[in-house]
């Protein structure tokens, strides 16, 4: 009888032709090792290399012969690093996201723990002053304002905070933290908090709210769900409505179950103010990952997850991977924001992978959100989630005032600045009241495009083909794709001509003409060429905090995640840039913009109004997101996806590529589509399938003297015909693909651009 024992392991090298198991014989000394999860060394190929892979099976059967069977040489790992709960999820995501299994694994395990980096501990920072800090801000304040603001930060947030958390949202260097220490203001050390420092602070404010009726209500849904075991929930509530204190008891009621819980909010979300709501809560039981720690420090936090010194992790997207061992909820706050898929190695949806994580650990997921995606609020008319609802914000503020303004009717009332009377007088109003205003326009530069009068030639990039953006700074023309600098046109290279014009405008043209109207107005400008460097989103925002500006303006960079209390006017100068997309989520996009703005203003207790310009402005996104009626946006927009078959209609896949030669990218994009044809059409299965497929060039179809097209397939949506599809366009890929990466494929795109 063969007693012999088997490891299934995946090794850790990234090639498609090795993306499978391989058997090896456990060695007699091995035996006793529990190895699922480990690490091992394993000799490998013809030359036996020893390489590291993972044992994801144990069994005591391989369809191997005998004679080709090799030993595992030593084991890594005193203790897993891959729980047994993360395997089926591990092959998941190989056929769901078509990544590798290694690609797979890698997403469980952080680099720093592949890379065997010393785990170290996040530095934390904490405030030994609580008497008389006022003077002591106004003291330190004096020589330098970033000191002020840790101290701000701190007192405001309740004790202790990891550091980078502050400097990234102070943008304080650590010469001012320095310079609290040595005044013996903070203590920086690394390690646990103490949790004393959470609960004597502010001691009122350790007491739990009083919940809203709406609160209440959406708890017992929850409570009555979590009871029931696995299940899915959408928490549809407005903004400001208090969705964040819901999710808290839940994580209470799972954590006194014994259970741990996942909460991922996007990036730019995850603030001090988010982490020291959950720290004051539940204490030093919170683990934080978000995207600003080292590997060390990342693998540190990972640890505390796996030894179970934690009941929660707060943190982004690939925080739905922590280990914990006994899983009870996944909460995704704003679930319909783009930065849950991600666009690298590999290509999955936080919000897909939470499903299928809770789905086999039997946990509950819910997903929060005042602007549900179409996909998602559909998915929960088909019973995939129990819906939730929450309507009024906490304290009955109401939900501000959204003016929509006809820019069309400005026009002829001969008003060319980019100001409706509306608007102009609305900021004169908070200019007068020192109050502050937020001015959205999703356009960077000065102007959109430069042109010839006389004979319409427009200035382009010559190896991108997207038409070049003024910049005020330099005056120069700026390639927004490619990052390519020309000098400016003063006479047409095609006719010669001195009529060169600039049309449109961009957020410095803005800064501009606020100022030439209000002379006085301190204005501060936050798009991707005020914030290349590190840390200056964070600058910007926290001197806006503070008051250091009146008018905070920007591209849709500032629309989401912002909390300020003194901005009563929220403008935005032109709602039709989204509109105009040429996309089939344009409107969607646009109704979550402007829902999102407006949910920026009012938060304090001045209230606060909303002005959308447009010259569309009986579009139904605009109308009905100024109505703030998500219900009657979705019914308008799920007639219209059905009607022209997108999305949940159809499944669309995208397959981009890229070449150098124009000719030849043309050529194999038309190959790849007839060759995909062709095979639809010599399979039933396929052919039911199919609504549509064709090669086009991508809406840019030229960034950096690369050329774009792309071939959509679009499907009918169901899971039998994704699994045919899937395979289809892996053998497409495996035909086609080469070398240099030039064909991409997203199974499940979360953007046609
Ligand atoms: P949302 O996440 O839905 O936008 P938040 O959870 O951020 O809303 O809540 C908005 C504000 O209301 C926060 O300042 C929060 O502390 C406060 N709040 C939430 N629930 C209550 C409550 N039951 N009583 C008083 N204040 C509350
Ligand atoms: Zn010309
Ligand atoms: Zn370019």
């Amino acid at each position: 009888m063969d007693k012999d024992i088997y490891a299934s392991v995946v090794v850790d090298q990234a090639h498609p032709s090795i993306d499978r198991h391989f058997d090896y014989i456990v060695p007699e000394e091995l035996m006793g090792d529990y190895l699922v999860g480990k690490r091992v060394l394993v000799p490998f190929g013809i030359s036996n290399k020893a390489i590291k892979a993972y044992v994801l099976k144990v069994s005591n059967y391989t369809q191997l012969p005998h004679n080709r069977l090799k030993s595992i040489i030593k084991v890594l790992d005193k203790e897993p690093v891959l729980s047994e709960r993360a395997i089926p999820l591990i092959y998941w995501m190989k056929e769901k996201c078509h990544c590798m299994l290694i690609d797979a694994i890698n997403a469980f395990v952080p680099p720093g723990i592949r890379k065997n980096t010393r785990p170290n501990r996040p530095k934390m920072v904490h405030l030994k002053i609580l008497d008389g800090l006022d003077a002591y801000m106004e003291q330190v304040g004096k020589r330098s304002r970033y000191m002020a603001d840790i101290l701000d930060v701190l007192y405001k947030n309740d004790g202790d905070l990891p550091l980078n958390i502050i400097s990234g949202d102070t943008g304080a260097p650590a010469s001012s933290f320095n310079g609290l220490v040595k005044r013996g203001l903070i203590d920086i050390y690394e390690g646990q908090p103490d949790i004393a420092n959470f609960s004597d602070m502010h001691g009122q404010k350790c007491e739990l709210p009083e919940l809203t009726v709406e609160q209440k209500e959406a708890l017992d849904i929850i409570r009555n769900t979590i009871a029931k075991g696995k299940s899915n929930i959408l928490l549809h509530g407005v903004t400001g409505s208090g969705k964040t204190e819901v999710y808290m008891r839940a994580v209470g009621d799972i954590v006194a179950k014994g259970k741990q819980a996942i909460i991922l909010v996007p990036e730019i979300s995850l603030t001090p103010q988010t982490i020291s709501r959950f720290k004051m809560r539940f204490g030093n039981r919170v683990a934080v990952l978000h995207s600003r720690l080292s590997d060390g420090e990342r693998a540190f936090e990972w640890k505390r997850i796996l030894h179970g010194e934690v009941d929660m992790v707060v943190g982004v997207r690939s925080a739905v991977f922590a280990p914990f061992k006994n899983l009870g909820i996944i909460i995704i706050d704003e679930a319909h924001d783009d930065s849950y898929k991600s666009e690298g190695r590999p290509r999955y949806h936080a919000v897909d992978v939470a499903k299928e994580r809770c789905n086999l650990e039997e946990s509950v997921l819910v997903i929060g959100t005042a602007t549900p995606s179409i996909e998602q609020y559909y998915d929960m008319t088909k019973g995939e989630y129990t819906l939730v609802e929450m309507k009024n914000r906490v304290d009955k503020r109401r939900m501000p005032p959204v003016e929509v303004v006809d820019m069309r009717d400005e026009l002829i009332k001969g008003n060319r600045t980019m100001f409706s009377q509306a608007l102009y007088i609305s900021i004169k109003e908070v200019l007068d009241r020192r109050e502050q205003a937020i001015l959205l326009l999703n356009r960077r530069g000065y102007a959109q495009f430069v042109s010839c009068r006389s004979c319409g030639w427009v200035a382009k990039c010559k190896r991108c083909d997207v038409s070049l953006t003024y910049h005020a700074d330099g005056r120069i023309l700026k390639c927004h794709y490619c990052g390519r600098r020309y000098r400016y046109p003063y006479v047409c290279p095609n006719c010669g001509s001195h009529f060169i014009k600039q049309f449109g405008v961009g957020t410095q043209r803005l800064e501009e003409q606020l100022s030439k109207m209000f002379p006085d107005v301190r204005t501060v400008r936050m798009d991707m060429d005020t914030t290349s460097t590190k840390d200056a989103h964070e600058k910007i925002l926290a001197a806006f905090r503070r008051g250091e500006y009146d008018i905070l303006l920007g591209t849709q960079m500032i629309a989401k995640g912002l909390d300020f209390p003194n901005v009563t006017l929220v403008g935005v100068i032109t709602a039709d840039t989204s509109l105009n997309l040429p996309e089939y989520k344009s409107a969607e996009k646009t109704f979550q913009l402007v829902t999102q703005v407006a949910g920026r203003t009012g938060r304090g207790d001045r209230g606060g109004k909303v002005i959308v310009q447009s010259y569309e402005p009986n579009h139904y996104a605009i109308e009905y997101a100024s109505h703030h009626d998500y219900e009657a946006f979705y019914k308008k927009e799920i007639n219209l996806r059905e009607q022209f078959l997108y999305p949940p209609f159809s499944n669309i896949i995208k397959i981009l590529i890229i070449g150098d030669v124009e000719k030849d990218t043309i050529e194999l994009s038309h190959r790849i589509s007839e060759w995909l044809v062709k095979n639809i059409d010599n399979d039933i299965i396929l052919k039911n399938g199919l609504i549509s497929i064709g090669a086009n060039p991508a809406p840019i179809d030229k960034i950096d003297n690369r050329y774009r097209w792309q071939v959509l397939i679009k499907i009918r949506p169901d899971a039998m015909f994704d699994g045919v599809y899937h395979c289809l366009v892996d053998r497409c890929i495996e035909e086609f693909g080469n070398k240099e990466q030039n064909v991409i494929i997203d199974f499940y795109p979360v953007s046609l651009l």
